[in-house]
């Protein structure tokens, strides 16, 4: 008999952080937590899938609540499962898409991706499986490598100086961690430099730095900041102008050696396409971090995939943006390249599940199934309260 679902409820919760970054405070960021309940009995109580927000975008809860999750409880089980009575995020989320016009692709795209994780976890819990398990079996070879390559993503600016900076690569190098992403170009340049030296002498030889500019350069000053930080080592330069700015990206590309890493703000099949046409990326060294879950969801991504495949990109490009336990299922499950870390452990999306580690730049992913949620220190507190 099909899974029905039975109830879906969306929380926002609040999470101010003093982190800066080139084009935003996250003083007032907020997220969305989401729960859909079903009409299958586990351990005495109902299935429930658990699905989370990525953090720099705020909250979906307005849009979901509008109209995607009335779409869902309206449907029967026949419309989001498949003829066996398999749940099918895919075909969940052909209904939350109905009646949607193409294009303009923004805080929706992040709505229904909110719910698809949700999906998700609930389709591989159905299974008892790791979601990285289910994924590899749907959309893969079913042979996923469970050892992923993962970086530490932080050095935000706040107002400490280089303080925090320090502890955090202190840290993160202490956790295991072989490469360290810090954001510049929201302080004078002479102060980003200082930041970089800083970050390059506590990583050492061995360990790698990247540096993420969050959109901050135009045509004017490009070149310019490029041709100073090409003095450096770094792994490599994230997002330096506006996404949407391919012709831009295509000079940049053209006149730099450094490898580009963009896509977070790219939110579509159609855009990702258009980047991937008319920015310039290199195929043999640039990265594509389009985030799952501001994608639409899984369903989107694989599409994003097939697309980028065909244009002659080895899925091992692709380093999702986020750090969330939704990608690194995606990072394992599909056979990506790299997954994005919150540097700071403690924090709501840092750390692992308590059975995981980093060892030597590498996690050894979990069997614990769904996302994993249940298992992560700090998210399964906020799920428990939202359950209790
Ligand atoms: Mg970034």
């Amino acid at each position: 008999m099909a899974v029905r679902i039975t109830g879906i409820d969306e929380t926002t919760l609040v999470m101010p952080s003093p982190n800066r970054n080139a084009n935003l405070s996250f003083a007032a960021m907020t997220a969305s937590a989401v729960v859909v309940r079903t009409d299958v009995m586990r351990n005495g109580r109902p299935l429930v899938g658990l699905g989370f927000d990525s953090i720099g975008r705020y909250g979906h809860g307005g849009l979901a609540r509008e109209r995607f999750m009335p779409r869902l409880l309206a449907a029967s089980p026949e419309a989001y499962c498949d003829a066996n009575g398999r749940l099918d995020p895919t075909r969940a989320f052909a209904v939350m898409m109905r009646d949607e016009k193409p294009g303009g692709h923004g805080d929706r795209a992040g709505a229904v991706g909110l719910l698809d994780s949700a999906l998700w976890d609930l389709a591989a819990k159905l299974e008892d499986k790791p979601l990285w398990r289910l994924l590899s079996e749907r959309f893969g070879s079913g042979d996923a490598d469970p050892a992923v390559a993962v970086y530490a993503s932080g050095g935000h600016y706040r107002d400490d100086q280089l303080a925090s900076l320090k502890a955090e690569i202190t840290r993160a190098i202490d956790l295991g961690h072989t490469l360290f992403k810090i954001k510049v170009a929201g302080a004078p340049l002479p102060e980003d430099l200082r930041r970089i030296e800083c970050a390059l002498a506590l990583l050492g030889p061995k360990r790698k730095l990247a540096v993420d500019f969050n959109c901050a350069l135009d045509a004017d000053n490009a070149g310019s900041y490029l041709d100073k930080f090409a003095e450096y080592d770094l792994a490599w330069i994230e997002e330096p102008t506006d996404p949407l700015d391919y012709q831009l990206y295509a000079e940049i590309c053209a006149g730099t050696a450094f490898a580009i890493a963009t896509g977070e703000n790219v939110f579509s099949l159609a855009d990702a396409r258009n980047l991937l046409r008319y920015g310039g990326l290199r195929r043999d060294r640039d990265l594509l971090q389009f985030d799952v879950s501001l994608c639409y969801g899984i369903t989107e991504l694989v599409r994003i995939l097939e697309m980028a495949a065909q244009a002659g990109w080895a899925r091992r490009r692709f380093a999702p943006h986020a750090g969330h336990l939704l990608s690194l299922n995606v990072v394992a499950g599909l056979g990506l390249g790299m997954h994005e870390t919150a540097a700071d452990p403690d924090s709501l999306f840092g750390g692992y599940p308590a059975d995981m580690s980093v060892e030597n730049g590498y996690v050894k992913m979990s069997d614990v199934p769904g996302i994993g949620i249940e298992a992560h220190p700090a998210l399964s507190t906020v799920f428990a309260d939202l359950l209790r």
